[in-house]
């Protein structure tokens, strides 16, 4: 019997997004279930195998028709699947890869969410056809994924890509979360784009249509939405974002020179509009070799977890 199907599986805080896949990149099924993260998160990865069990039932797939199971997890995952504090889950140090394949008995891989998410754009979504490529989320947070030769870069302890807390502002005086000053994250993420724009606000009293918002309930759409209506104030807070941006892709250009970088997350909705402000700066900032760099938006959304994972296995077995 010929193996043909792969489970990738995006692991978050709250919900676990499944998808069951043919090797070949088709999407058969996808769902998700709660994330039961009581009792140290010690039901998950069982959870998961339940569910995937039933899928197979449900589908009258055999399980030796299963080349694997790739798995995005909320945290970093060194070479050998294993995280060693995943806040998220309450998870503590767990063998993620190992643990998976005694459950399940079958192969299993593990990589960082993001990273896997960045894998995914490449294979289904907007960087198709690419294998040198940053794919940056700009959610709460900002997350990242870096690819090189068709393959994220993990580092020896599985925090690369971490491309939120590159520091791009060394006179900053507001705390990240991480701890540091000066993070891309504090500039570019949602939250951040919202503190930009309440700094703005109160240096002085120009007119502006985020005036008729609460400054403490301002949010990156209504700033993209300001700027959509030519608020000058609002461009001013955006041209700062792709600043940072900007300026961060630049940096990270010179390293990995990527044919695209993958503007992904939440505040990507905001549409086109947004990739010129950043495209500016990168160009004004990059070294000349690396300016062919073009600039997306993602294509999958909430699936490029799943598909990334799911890529996880297909790489590794090589079908
Ligand atoms: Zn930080």
């Amino acid at each position: 019997m010929s193996k043909k199907y792969c489970f990738g599986v995006d692991i978050g805080g709250t919900t676990v997004k499944i998808g069951l896949f043919q090797t070949n990149g088709e999407i058969v099924d996808k769902w998700e279930i709660k994330t039961n993260t009581q009792n140290h998160g010690s039901a998950v990865l069982p959870d998961v195998v339940n569910s995937l069990e039933e899928k197979l039932k449900e589908h009258s797939i055999d399980k030796e028709q299963v080349e694997g199971i790739g798995l995005g997890v909320p945290a970093p995952v060194n070479a050998e699947g294993v995280v060693q504090n995943t806040a998220n889950l309450g998870w503590g140090y767990k063998e993620v890869k190992r643990e998976m394949e005694e459950l399940s008995g079958l192969p299993a891989e593990v990589g960082n969410d993001a990273n896997v998410a960045a894998l995914g754009e490449m294979w289904l979504g907007a960087g198709k056809g690419q294998k040198d490529m940053i794919m940056v989320t700009l959610g709460t947070g900002v997350g990242g994924g870096v690819i090189v030769d068709g393959r994220p870069i993990v580092g020896s302890g599985g925090a690369g890509g971490e491309i939120g807390h590159i520091c791009v502002n060394y006179e900053e005086k507001d705390t990240c979360g991480c701890g540091k000053k000066g993070c891309l994250e504090q500039y570019a993420s949602a939250t951040g784009i919202a503190r930009l724009a309440r700094i703005r606000l109160k240096k002085n009293e120009d007119s502006s249509v985020l005036r008729e918002c609460e400054l403490e309930k301002i949010t990156a759409k209504t700033v993209f939405d300001a700027l959509k209506e030519e608020d000058k104030v609002a461009e001013e807070i955006v041209e700062e974002f792709g600043t940072y941006l900007g300026y961060a892709m630049a940096n990270l250009a010179a390293v990995t020179d990527p044919a695209v970088v993958v503007i992904g997350g939440g505040v990507s909705k905001a549409g086109d509009i947004l990739l010129g402000y950043v495209e500016k700066h990168y160009q004004e900032e990059a070294f000349f070799a690396n300016r062919h760099t073009k600039f997306i938006l993602a294509e999958l959304g909430n699936d490029a977890g799943i598909c990334g994972s799911a890529k996880l296995v297909i790489d590794k077995t090589g079908k």
